[in-house]
């Protein structure tokens, strides 16, 4: 019989082994166990508690996303660290709570929904989280539903957008000092430019008086000087009405409206003086697209003058003016017989004051084209050009169809 003694000796060893048996249980639980050792009638048996989802396991931990395991009514039962450490709570915390408690209150009816919807929410979308200390932290939330080994809940990854948003914020502070600083930088352009007007006719107006009025008894090198000085005034005011008329694209508010594309191209040509008698097809065509009337007209008359323009001495002009549709836009070229461009120089050209040729050779100040880009991708469309050096060149711009 057992005496009392022996009761109590028991009681000590069974708790004991209670004890140690937690403690197992404990270790299993927090992964500090990979495998266990059982010794049985048939000897040694080992369980391998890693086995293939070991590697998945440290993936999960080791990632620098929160990741999020839920039962169907939304009970976290895994939480990886990372997610503990986002949200700045103990990890024993998060197990077992619901996971709405770490987003605001007036998403629960929308985690609640995305959790019975057939089509549970996914893809990702953004999100706040709450984070212990009472602020919310910027994430993006991924759900899909999980169904392993008969046990079906959600899987949820949550990623810290902290920082791209950041620099989403640092970037549009920049692009707008930048705008900023642009709209400075033409305003000054523009009121120089206006400014440098009236001295500008000064100087044409006289040298005009002198050539006018003295030209016959000046001698032929004073004569030539003054000739220079006419036209170097005439480039400096074609300049500054570049400038100015540059500038302009961005200071004027413009209208958009609908055109029709060939009416505005017959109207630059019966408009545009055509001293070397060039050939101007225009393909008949009712292609209407939207945009700015008189920067389009700009653009229109830029490509035009440039294409009867840029040719071998001794050549005649000869333009061909066409429309082609192109996904939802309407393209409009300008095809000439002129002097081509090396494929080299086919994006410089539309840089501002860029220009491949001397004013001796062809006049010209470097701005037309690089009014053609900005009007047009002021209007949302394109600018392109195909070209081979001697054989002609193609421009075309891009605009939204009608
Ligand atoms: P500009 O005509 O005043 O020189 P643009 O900006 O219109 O200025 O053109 C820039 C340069 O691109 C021109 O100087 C010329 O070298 C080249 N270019 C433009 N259009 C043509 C063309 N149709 N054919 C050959 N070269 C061209």
């Amino acid at each position: 019989m057992e005496t009392a003694d022996d009761q109590q000796a028991r009681i000590t060893e069974l708790t004991a082994q209670l004890e140690e048996a937690n403690e197992v249980l404990a270790a299993i639980q927090s992964g500090a166990v990979d495998g266990l050792v059982v010794s049985g009638t048939n000897g040694e048996q080992v369980f391998t508690l890693q086995g293939a989802e070991m590697p998945y396991r440290i993936l999960v931990e080791e990632m620098n996303q929160g990741a999020l395991m839920l039962i169907p009514d939304g009970t976290i039962f895994y939480a990886n660290t990372r997610f503990a450490a986002l949200c700045q709570t103990p990890l024993e915390k998060v197990i077992g709570s619901s996971w709405k408690e770490f987003f605001p209150l007036d998403k629960y009816p929308e985690l609640d929904t995305c959790l019975t919807a057939a089509e549970p929410l996914y893809p990702p979308h953004e999100i706040s989280l709450r984070v212990a200390d009472g602020s919310f932290c910027p994430v993006q939330l991924s759900l899909r539903s999980l169904s392993t080994s008969g046990v079906v809940g959600f899987s949820v990854i949550v990623t810290d957008l902290t920082e791209r948003k950041q620099s989403e914020t640092a970037l549009r502070k920049t692009s707008a000092e930048l705008e900023e600083k642009n709209s400075q930088l033409e305003a000054f352009s523009y009121s120089i430019s206006h400014d440098m007007r009236a001295p500008l006719r000064a100087m044409q107006g006289y040298a005009n008086l002198l050539i006018e009025d003295y030209g016959d008894k000046l001698e032929p090198e004073p004569k030539s000087y003054v000739e220079r000085i006419r036209s170097s005034a005439k480039h400096l005011d074609r300049l500054i009405n570049d400038v100015l008329a540059y500038s302009k694209l961005s200071s004027d508010e413009h209208e958009t409206a609908t055109f029709d594309l060939n009416e505005m191209v017959q109207g630059v040509v019966d408009n545009y003086p055509n001293p070397g008698n060039a050939l101007i097809e225009i393909v008949p065509s009712s292609a209407r697209v939207r945009g700015y009337e008189v920067p389009l007209g700009q653009c229109i008359s830029n490509l035009l003058g440039n294409a009867i323009k840029f040719i071998p001495p001794g050549r005649v002009p000869s333009v061909k003016v066409w429309t082609e549709p192109t996904n939802g836009r309407f393209r409009l070229w300008f095809e000439d017989n002129g002097i081509g461009i090396l494929p080299k120089d086919q994006i410089k050209i539309f840089g501002l004051f860029s220009r491949l040729h001397t004013n001796a050779e062809y006049e010209g100040t470097g701005i037309g084209l690089s009014m053609v880009k900005k009007a047009v991708e002021q209007m949302g469309g394109h600018v392109g050009v195909e070209s081979e050096l001697g054989k002609g060149s193609r421009f075309w711009i891009e605009l939204e169809s009608a």
